[in-house]
């Protein structure tokens, strides 16, 4: 399934994401967070720049990786839990958006 989400509903879904998995930022630094959504494309990261100050206060540390890596993940838009990374999720499978 393909669609398109304007770059406030991005927002709202990165949001809600990341409420529903606070171990991605304990786990991780901001810029390794934009670096994984940035592979999704530059409307993603755009959102993700937009709220992430909210959620990663920490100084950005030297770590590598992105939120893919973390294992479970739960999808925002449908609840279901998610092994891959978000926006593939919500492009291919996901079955609420
Ligand atoms: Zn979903």
């Amino acid at each position: 399934m393909v669609y398109h989400l304007d770059e406030h509903d991005k927002r709202v879904i990165i949001r809600r994401f990341l409420e529903l998995n606070p171990q991605l930022v304990e786990a991780k630094d901001k810029a390794g967070f934009h670096r994984s959504v940035r592979s999704h494309g530059t409307s993603w990261l755009e959102a993700a720049r937009a709220v992430s100050d909210d959620y990663f206060d920490r100084p950005e540390r030297l770590q590598q990786g992105g939120w893919v890596e973390q294992g479970e993940q739960t999808c925002p838009m449908c609840g279901e839990v998610i092994e891959g990374q978000l926006p593939t999720h919500l492009e291919n499978e996901c079955t609420a958006a």
